[in-house]
């Protein structure tokens, strides 16, 4: 608690003019910010601090026996990082998005499903929030669910359609004072522990992505049932499941937004939640990377470390450069939405970086070790495994693609 009163004060409005300064006028020197503004950089050494002490000790464990991190969430909660970007005002932690990008990173350096668990609060979660919801609603869905002590989730895709969200078949029918959801939503993240989701349903089904409206729905509540956990290649302590309606009735007043406002709702959510899931991949591309480093200056092979070796070092330049890029481009894309300005192709295109260098620095780490690469004494197996998770949820690479060509070509006005 002592952590996050200190964040709250040292984010004065001193420092947040300053990176309000430097994040404005055209974002005209990105470089200025390489040495971060001394909010961030306290916030990035608090972030690394927890997860080299807290989080990276048991992330194999809790991988291992699929355990959600209970206490280490409700200590994150404490240090602020479960409400980044809410404001004060709404008693958050009133940071900005680069403090977010920054934290997500270091978190999931020190554990991934740490991360994942972190973004789907934040982003997916209190983000529509935060934007749309009422102040009854607020009282409601957000004030619990700042401290870590409870989290919330996400319900947009479903078995019939995950990148085509706007071919959503879940229903909501009014009948006298309550919605009644009726359908399934799949892969939820936090589906087991979250005590309410945002859901995304269809009030018009002739209107297509234009009929879909976003709900707010406590857990657990009648008519709303869990799918079995899934079993999952990484990320593997963070449940994720489906969340099955049944004439599920919540009082009408839980629609946020406007109805046929969902589908909207839903892809300003996810364009900033590409940011920390940008933010999350650079966290696991660069423990694979400290990894690497770590065993190739200990490791002796034909008489000498094999960090001597010409064609270890060529992986480990490889591995750096991709992940630098990434960030700047992370950095790039938290900064346009901290301005206010157009940021959907920068998300996009910092989302797809950091997933494939973090995919490809887990791939070059797990060759640098060569069989303890492969085994589960050493966390590189695990970081190969949960880096992959991260070209496919929030929009996979190809969709990433799809947004950045579309915007690019919007923009040469074709
Ligand atoms: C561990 C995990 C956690 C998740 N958490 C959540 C969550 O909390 N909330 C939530 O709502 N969802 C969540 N998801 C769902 C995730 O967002 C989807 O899996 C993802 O969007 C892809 O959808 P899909 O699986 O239906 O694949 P599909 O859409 O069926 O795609 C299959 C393949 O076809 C490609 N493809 C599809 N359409 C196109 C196109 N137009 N052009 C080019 N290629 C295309 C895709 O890129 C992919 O390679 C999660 C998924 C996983 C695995």
């Amino acid at each position: 608690m002592a952590m996050y009163r200190s964040f709250s004060h040292i984010v004065c409005s001193r420092h947040m003019r300053e990176i309000s300064r430097l994040c404005g006028s055209h974002l005209r020197c990105l470089s200025s910010l390489v040495d971060l503004p001394e909010t961030h950089a306290l916030l990035r050494k608090t972030c690394r601090d927890f997860a080299e002490n807290e989080l990276a000790p048991i992330a194999g464990k809790i991988d291992k026996e699929h355990t959600y991190p209970k206490k280490q969430v409700e200590t994150m909660g404490e240090l602020g990082l479960m409400c980044v970007s809410v404001p004060e005002t709404d008693g958050g932690t009133g940071l900005d998005y680069l403090a977010y990008a920054i934290a997500m990173e270091e978190i999931s350096r020190g554990c991934a499903t740490a991360g994942v668990i972190m973004s789907v609060n934040n982003s997916l979660y209190l983000g529509p929030i935060e934007k749309y919801a009422t102040k009854a609603q607020k009282d409601q869905f957000m004030s619990p669910f700042l401290s870590g002590k409870k989290v919330g989730c996400f319900a947009l895709s479903e078995p019939g359609n995950g990148s085509d969200a706007g071919a959503a078949s879940t229903t909501a029918t009014m009948h006298k004072d309550s919605w009644v959801l009726n359908g399934t939503k799949s892969w939820i993240t936090n589906g087991y522990e979250s005590e309410a989701t945002v859901v995304f349903a269809t009030t018009d089904k002739q209107l297509k992505h234009k009929g879909i409206s976003a709900f707010l729905v406590p857990k657990p509540v009648d008519g709303l049932s869990l799918g079995k956990k899934e079993d999952k290649l990484g990320i593997r302590a963070s449940s994720t499941c489906n969340l099955i309606f049944d004439d599920c009735h919540i009082p009408k007043e839980y629609l946020l937004g406007e109805a046929g406002y969902g589908f909207k709702i839903a892809m300003e959510t996810l364009d900033a939640g590409r940011i920390g899931i940008a933010g999350q991949a650079l966290g696991i591309g660069q423990a694979a990377l400290d990894c690497a480093i770590e065993y190739s200056t200990k490791r002796i092979s034909f008489g000498q470390p094999i960090s001597k070796l010409q064609t270890i070092q060529i992986k480990l330049a490889d591995m750096q450069t991709r992940l630098e890029s990434a960030r700047l481009l992370t950095w790039k894309a938290a900064m346009l939405k901290d301005s206010g300005k157009a940021f959907t192709m920068e998300a996009a295109m910092a989302k797809l970086a950091a997933s494939e260098a973090a995919t490809f620095a887990a791939h070059q780490s797990i060759q640098i070790l060569g069989g303890m690469g492969y085994v589960t004494d050493m966390p590189a197996e695990r970081h190969y495994r949960d880096a992959r998770i991260t070209e496919i949820y929030e929009g996979t690479s190809e969709i990433q693609r799809l947004v950045i060509a579309g915007n690019l070509l919007k923009q040469h006005g074709s």
